[in-house]
């Protein structure tokens, strides 16, 4: 099975990514989690892209497809994978779709995941996540905002969730990312998903459009 997650900032990509991940035995491929882990390791990409991250903005479209094509090709990807926060740009979905002919490979299906704005804004300016298992939280719903409900891990809030950038990072997925929809709405491959309700809600209803495909 390969899927491509798609959908704005904070709409619950990753939460659900890692969901399917765990049930479907596929690995969440998450670009910003990857661009994170270089940060944290002060690799090159990693220094080169800190800038772009804190600033809401997209890191280019040849590093992105780079890194996509590295991955694709590892061992990890071998039975499947789910694409979380690529491809943003139509450059990146045409290079997606070079790599994966030249793979013979094809994408199952993409999810177009949707929630109005004012939800994102809410989500994304309360979000923490656990520093140790990953896992991503409402701040409002936990007891003590400093501890993984999970895992006991550390609980951080990521450096572009503040005010500023999060407009920045609207604006850029209006422009440069909402395009993409239309691509895979062409080639027949979208599925929409309502992605207001429950996390519960909205897995069950991620598998309805897999299995619908
Ligand atoms: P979100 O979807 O919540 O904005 P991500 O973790 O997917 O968060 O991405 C965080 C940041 O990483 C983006 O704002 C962007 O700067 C960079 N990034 C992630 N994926 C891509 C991509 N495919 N192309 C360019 N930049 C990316
Ligand atoms: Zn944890």
């Amino acid at each position: 099975m390969r899927l491509i997650l798609f959908g704005p900032p904070g709409v619950g990509k990753g939460t659900q990514a890692k969901l399917l991940s765990a049930t479907l035995n596929i690995p969440q491929i998450s670009t910003g989690d990857l661009l994170r882990e270089a940060i944290v390791k002060d690799t090159e990409l990693g220094r080169a892209a800190k800038a772009i991250l804190d600033g809401g903005q997209l890191v280019s479209d040849s590093i992105m497809i780079g890194i996509i094509r590295d991955v694709l090709k590892s061992e990890q990807c071998k039975n499947g994978f789910i694409l979380d926060g690529f491809p943003r740009t139509i450059p990146q979905a045409e290079g997606l779709s070079f790599l994966l002919a030249q793979l013979g490979l094809n994408i199952d299906c993409v999810i177009s995941m949707e929630v109005d704005e004012t939800e994102i804004i809410r989500r994304l300016g309360k979000r923490s996540s656990c520093d140790q298992c990953g896992k991503i939280f409402g701040i409002e719903t936990i007891k003590d905002k400093t501890k993984c409900p999970n895992c006991g891990g550390q609980l951080s809030q990521r450096d572009d969730d503040n005010p500023d950038t999060i407009r920045e990072r609207l604006l850029v997925y209006a422009r440069s990312t909402e395009p993409v929809k239309r691509y895979y709405q062409k080639i027949g491959l979208l599925k929409t998903v309502n992605a207001q309700g429950s996390i519960e809600q909205v897995t069950r209803d991620i598998f309805v459009s897999i299995n619908h495909k």
